[in-house]
C-alpha cells in the first residue's frame, strides 16, 4: 500500500481514543480489536482511523479476528474520506502482554506475504491489562516488516 517504511509513525489523537473507548469491551473476558488506517505524508506514517471489531468478528479469551466485510466497509469510508489505507490492526490481549504472540507474527507475516495485499510493512497495537478493568491498559505499537518484528512506542503502566 506504500513504497516506503516510514521514519517515523504517528498516532492520531482520535485513534487513541477510539482504541481506548473499544478495548472497554473486553471486560466481558475475550479479545477485541480492529483495523488502522492512515496516510503516509513525506517520512512519516500518520494513522488516521481505527475500527472496531464488527458484528461478525471472532472474539475468544486468546484470539481475535476482524470482520473482513466490516474492515472492507471502514477501509472503502476512510479512503474517500482523506485517501487512508490499511496499514495495521489494534487488539487486545487479556492474559498476555502487550507483545504480538507468535499467532499474531504469523498473521501479520502472512498479510505482508500476500501480492494482492502489497504490504511492505504492517502497524500492530497491542494493549494488555491483566487486571481487566481497561481504564489504564499497557499500550505497545509495533512494527512488523517481514524481516523484523520490533516495538516502536509504548506507553501506559507497566
Ligand atoms: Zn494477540
Amino acid at each position: 500500500m506504500t513504497d516506503t517504511v516510514p521514519a517515523s509513525i504517528i498516532v492520531a489523537t482520535s485513534v487513541v481514543d477510539t482504541i481506548a473507548h473499544e478495548a472497554q469491551a473486553s471486560r466481558d473476558g475475550t479479545e477485541t480489536g480492529g483495523i488502522l488506517l492512515g496516510t503516509t505524508e513525506g517520512n512519516s506514517l500518520v494513522i488516521r482511523h481505527a475500527g472496531g471489531p464488527g458484528r461478525h468478528a471472532t472474539r475468544r479469551a486468546t484470539f481475535f479476528q476482524r470482520d473482513l466485510n466490516h474492515a472492507q466497509a471502514l477501509g472503502d469510508q476512510a479512503f474517500e474520506r482523506d485517501r487512508s489505507v490499511w496499514v495495521g490492526e489494534w487488539h487486545t490481549h487479556l492474559a498476555a502482554p502487550a507483545v504480538p504472540s507468535s499467532r499474531d507474527i504469523a498473521t501479520y507475516q502472512k498479510l505482508l506475504a500476500d501480492p494482492e495485499l502489497d504490504f511492505d510493512f504492517f502497524v500492530a497495537i497491542i494493549l494488555a491489562d491483566p487486571t481487566n478493568n481497561w481504564t489504564q491498559p499497557q499500550t505497545a505499537t509495533w512494527f512488523i516488516t517481514p524481516s523484523e518484528t520490533r516495538v516502536i512506542i509504548t506507553n501506559g503502566h507497566t
